[in-house]
């Protein structure tokens, strides 16, 4: 088995319960929900998509077998205490699987996952971030933070409470009309607390 890898890279998480955690990010190349290319969004599933997953041309991106691709992370962290991961895509459930997930485990990281919820989760990972897309049939429903993009119609909050998360965030849209999208999202935690405000500070402070 080997990954196709869109990029690696050493940031700050900048979104959800773990913002502001040093983190390297590895962004596994491709998603189910769109083709990434422009001329396809408008007929995709999820249009709304901010980030850049198609080949491999990134930082440190191309093919990579499970020991090589935990020996790349585990350089670009270099040292320090809490290792953390951040396997993100892309849809990175589409090509995680156990023997990256022990390679990982071996060199000490944590894993934390951002996935779109239409495919299982493998075992193993330490912390689970699922993001639902309206129209897809969500089949992770469990987890450690449930991550709702807003507004999106189509999606019930409601009915995802139900599901077996830690907890439950609403974070603003980035589209052309960011500031009804901010002020959605803030109306929305407003009346309902038990939802939590997550931001993409990463675009705040430049990083990547
Ligand atoms: S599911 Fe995620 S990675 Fe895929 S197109 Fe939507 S936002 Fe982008």
């Amino acid at each position: 088995m080997t990954y196709a890898v869109k990029e690696i890279f050493l940031t700050l998480q900048g979104e959800g319960m773990q913002a502001g955690r040093r983190a390297v990010f590895l962004r596994f190349a491709g998603c189910n929900l769109w083709t990434g290319r422009e001329e396809d969004r408008a007929a995709a599933i999820c249009n709304f998509c901010d980030t850049d997953f198609v080949g491999m041309d990134g930082e440190y991106g191309g093919r990579y077998e499970a020991g090589t691709l935990a020996a790349r992370v585990s350089d670009l962290w270099q040292e320090g205490e809490r290792p953390l991961v951040v396997i993100t895509g892309g849809e990175p459930m589409l090509q995680l699987d156990g023997a990256l997930i022990a390679a990982l485990h071996a060199r000490g990281f944590e894993i934390a996952v951002e996935t779109n919820g239409t495919l299982p989760a493998p075992a193993g990972i330490d912390w689970l971030c699922v993001s639902p897309k309206a129209g897809t049939e969500v089949v992770q429903r469990s987890g450690d933070e449930l991550k709702l993009v807003w507004p999106q119609p189509g999606i019930d909050p409601e009915a995802l409470t139900e599901w077996d998360f830690s907890h439950f965030l609403i974070q603003p849209m980035d589209c052309a009309d960011g500031e009804a999208a901010r002020a959605a999202a803030i109306g929305f935690v407003m009346d309902n607390p038990r939802w939590r405000l997550s931001l993409q500070t990463h675009k705040l402070l430049g990083l990547p």
